[in-house]
């Protein structure tokens, strides 16, 4: 926190809604971004969620469009005049609510449209006019097609989560969509880093933008402690519970590489009793919303999850993140580890690490430059658990190893949940969220409740990762038609 609100001369109606929220000052990407915005310029912000990035975009851009705003009941009058574009259908949901708070003594109008839900009541809303738009690239394009949103109004775009879009494979989604908004406009970017395809998206798309970093791209938080434990396949169950035991941490995410491994861990680590769910793109919103749910009253201890799965979560102060996959991006690394330790609140990081992933290590090692030491862990000899199933086939979690396609349609889309396949109807409806447990601090398990992985008799489990996961996708190859 550095500045205060006051000193920005917001509209009455935004300084009212921000008192409101019980913000006292600003945090430092909303001190620095806030006034440039303001300016019309164009930023390039390197920012996490929980940062306060949403308040240091769209206030300004509020701000700026309170000119257009009008009491009118024409749509005619109520154009699209700031697009908002995120990776998920969850961070759009918790963005779009952010903004409506906001706004609520203004006039302008907000909506937001994501894939996986009914077209006919955003097509509804689409059509009576709104000001701020939010979506996912994939349901945007949907509604462009039907002619339900209208862009050659726009004066702001905001990439939100820009990296996560490129990895998801959003990229040929995002040149559409660019290409049909006005050249005079202001664009946004943000991204937790700055890869060089994110500095190529903004080369091609921004206009001399103003860079603002709140902390050094690809900085890992201070108050996290990292370790990296050397594991073959076969001990990493066991890894994990002596590090939970014998710091007596009581809940963890556990990340890992695929959809399938995420499923099978969660399977063992359940027969095992430990209470855990599984969080990937498969499960439909309604399980995932039960699982955070569970997660969150404490009532499950350790959430097995994907990277993509887990973006959107506004869960914070993790106690411990455990990698038991080490990831195939580094800078999954740097979202993944950034999910404990938050807010000066110290966290545990540990990453599993067998012979075969000396080359990822030494991908993190470069990008948070900083020279990691893999230590031994020495293990009882208590016997571990039921075998787990066969790892044999392990499925790539996310479009990546296809995205060097380059063509949407070719893309598994069920962890970018916005996908071609949900627009082809192939995926029941989920129900939109409106649940404010996204909005809800984490909160711990009671301090009484006992863990559940204390002590039991898990055999011990085969594990290998298959050749056939395709390390890391080539975004950079989707650029060419930019240029
Ligand atoms: P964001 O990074 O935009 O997802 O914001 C994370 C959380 O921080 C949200 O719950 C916001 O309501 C909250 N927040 C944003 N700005 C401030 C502020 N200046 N003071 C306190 N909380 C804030």
């Amino acid at each position: 926190m550095t500045d205060s609100f006051s000193n920005l001369s917001l509209a009455p109606t935004l300084a009212r809604a921000v008192a409101e929220m019980g913000y006292e000052s600003m945090t430092p990407i909303q001190a620095q971004a806030i006034p440039v915005v303001l300016t019309g310029q164009d930023v390039m912000g390197a920012a996490q969620t929980g940062t306060g990035k949403t308040a240091a975009f769209s206030l300004p851009l509020l701000q700026r469009l309170l000119k257009h705003e009008n009491p009118s009941t024409s749509p005619a009058r109520h154009p699209v005049r700031a697009l908002v574009l995120l990776p998920t259908r969850e961070l759009a949901d918790q963005v779009a609510q952010q903004i409506k708070l906001y706004a609520k003594y203004t006039q302008l109008r907000s909506a937001v449209v994501f894939g996986g839900m009914d077209m006919k009541p955003q097509t509804l809303e689409l059509k009576q006019g709104v000001e701020v738009l939010v979506a996912t690239p994939g349901r945007l394009l949907d509604h462009i097609e039907a002619k339900n949103a209208v862009l050659n109004q726009v004066e702001y775009v905001v990439l939100d989560e820009a990296d996560r879009m490129l990895d998801i494979g959003f990229l040929p989604d995002l040149q559409r969509i660019l290409s049909y908004l006005p050249k005079q406009r202001t664009t946004l970017l943000f991204s937790a880093t700055f890869s060089p395809e994110i500095k190529r998206l903004a080369s091609s798309y921004l206009q001399n933008p103003i860079t603002i970093e709140v902390a050094r791209p690809n900085e890992t938080a201070s108050t996290v402690e990292q370790r990296f434990y050397a594991a073959q396949d076969d001990d990493k169950r066991r890894v994990i519970r002596k590090v939970l035991d014998d710091r007596g941490i009581k809940q963890a995410f556990i990340f890992v590489n695929s959809k399938l491994g995420c499923g099978r861990l969660a399977r063992s680590l359940e027969r095992e009793g430990l209470r855990t769910a599984a969080l990937h793109g498969d499960k439909t919103q309604d399980e995932r919303l039960k699982a955070l749910e569970a997660f969150k009253k404490g009532e499950v201890d350790l959430l097995v999850c994907t990277d993509v799965a887990a973006r959107g979560l506004d869960i914070k102060d993790v106690p411990a993140v455990f990698n038991f996959d080490v990831p195939f991006n580094a800078e999954d690394y740097v979202h993944r580890i950034g999910r404990t330790g938050r807010a000066g609140a110290s966290g545990l990081a540990v990453t599993l690490v067998s012979p075969s992933d000396t080359r990822l290590v030494g991908d993190i090692e470069k990008l948070i430059k900083k020279k990691l030491e893999v230590e031994t862990l020495q293990l009882d000899t208590r016997p571990a658990g039921p075998p787990p199933e066969k790892w044999g086939e392990r499925a790539e979690d996310r479009p990546r190893s296809r995205a060097s396609e380059g063509r949407r349609r070719e893309q598994d889309p069920r962890d970018a949940l916005d996908s071609p396949h949900e627009r082809r109807g192939g995926f029941r409806p989920a129900p939109i969220n409106r649940d404010p447990f996204f909005q809800k601090p984490y909160e711990p398990a009671p301090a009484d409740a006992a863990p559940s992985w204390e002590p039991s008799t898990p055999r011990a489990a085969r594990s290998s990762i298959s050749a056939n996961i395709k390390p890391k996708r080539k975004v950079a190859a989707l650029f060419k038609s930019v240029d």
